[in-house]
């Protein structure tokens, strides 16, 4: 296949970045500190800036961002084993394995079809007595945050725990009772990633926690590091999922570019929106575009198959977030008898188009040409 234009070619989006990144490498190579120190502390103050929390705290991954949060407050007993946790039904499956992992139960909610978030509206029926929390995840950079959640939140004293893996940068229309805006700062905790091929990726695994609950905040970074609060003083059966100082100070390097690459993703989905024409082709919504960060830019049409080769024929590289839902996994075949057709339906229809770096504006007008000459 010609790959004129990529679905995503990670050395292409760092080339931008190489003498920051060189300099960063260099700086930890010779502070002679490898584990925790400066970059970690600066990483979480700027972090926390952009976020508007009061606390960051820097971890291994997103996936252990999300369980960190969850056995925190099953430490400090705000959460306690066979809580029910509302997760979107419509997610990539870490999501829902930090909720199980943490010995919670998770109760899938079908997303809204046309943002591809939690349906919110569907929230108070599922709500039960037994739930405790509702973890919104901010899919393909979309914020999932509205009056109905927070209503439903502290109506039933429910959590918020955000999974901000895709959105780092995004806003919500609705304001918070905090007064934000911003993922990662409209819950009780939220969840970052920074895998590579994130919105900010590292060059490798990380991820961070934000909150602005000072109990929390300690609770997770005693629980990174083994549990212990001070050297030799363990309070909690904790782990190993600390933030490598390399990695902080590549992400030191990028942070400080967030809006102009958020921006470069919003005039792709701009132009992806009003030159793709083709009515076999459903394009995402466009209500408050410029507070979505698109992490994916993500088309639905029912001949995905035929449309993802006649793209490859083009050169036009493509992928698909995702094709296989958690409740139909193999790990989780206790929940294979649920029925989620909103789900179902949606994970056969939707493919996401190219729109990282990689992608040129000239690029995204190309491929939406060749789009509207897809015949199904
Ligand atoms: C990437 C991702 C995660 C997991 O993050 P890792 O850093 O890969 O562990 C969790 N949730 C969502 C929605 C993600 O996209």
């Amino acid at each position: 296949m010609n790959k004129r234009y990529p679905f995503l070619d990670l050395g292409t989006v760092n080339a931008e970045y190489a003498d920051a990144l060189k300099a960063a490498a260099c700086r930890v190579i010779d502070s002679g500190r490898y584990v925790g120190g400066h970059e970690n502390e600066a990483f979480e103050k700027e972090l926390a800036d952009v976020t508007g929390t009061a606390f960051a705290i820097g971890v291994s991954n997103g996936l252990d961002a999300l369980r960190l949060i969850f056995k925190a407050y099953i430490a400090l007993g705000r959460l306690n084993p066979g809580d029910e946790v509302l997760v979107p039904a419509n997610t990539y499956i870490a999501s829902v394995l930090a909720v199980t992992d943490s010995g919670l139960s998770p109760v899938f909610v079908e997303p809204d079809p046309t943002t591809l978030n939690l349906d919110t509206s569907l929230i108070e029926q599922a709500i039960t007595p037994q739930t405790r929390a509702i973890l919104t995840v901010h899919l393909y950079g979309r914020a999932c945050y509205d009056q109905a959640m927070a209503e439903a939140a502290r109506r039933h004293e429910l959590l918020i725990v955000e999974d901000n893996a895709q959105a780092i940068g995004a806003d919500a229309e609705h304001r918070s009772p905090q007064g934000t805006t911003r993922t990662g700062a409209l819950g009780d905790a939220a969840a970052f990633s920074f895998y590579p091929t994130k919105n900010i990726g590292a060059l490798g695994d990380a991820g961070a926690v934000t909150t602005s609950d000072p109990d929390l905040a300690s609770a997770v970074r005693a629980l990174a590091n083994y549990g212990s609060t001070s050297r030799y003083h363990n309070v909690y059966e904790g782990y190993n999922c600390r933030l490598d100082p390399i990695q902080a100070a590549f992400l030191r390097a990028k942070l400080p570019y967030i809006e102009k690459e958020c921006s470069r993703r919003r005039r792709l989905a701009h132009i992806y929106d009003t030159k793709i024409d083709n009515p076999a082709v459903v394009k995402p919504l466009m209500t408050a575009p410029d507070r979505c960060v698109w992490h994916q830019y993500v088309v639905r049409t029912a001949k995905r198959g035929q449309f993802m080769d006649y793209l490859a024929e083009n050169g036009v590289g493509t992928d698909i977030h995702y094709a296989v839902p958690p409740h139909r996994q193999p790990c989780y075949s206790r929940y294979a008898g649920l029925e989620l057709p909103v789900t179902e339906r949606l994970a056969s229809e939707i493919v996401s188009l190219p729109i990282s770096a990689c992608t040129s504006e000239t690029d995204a007008a190309e491929i939406a040409h060749i789009i509207n000459s897809f015949r199904p």
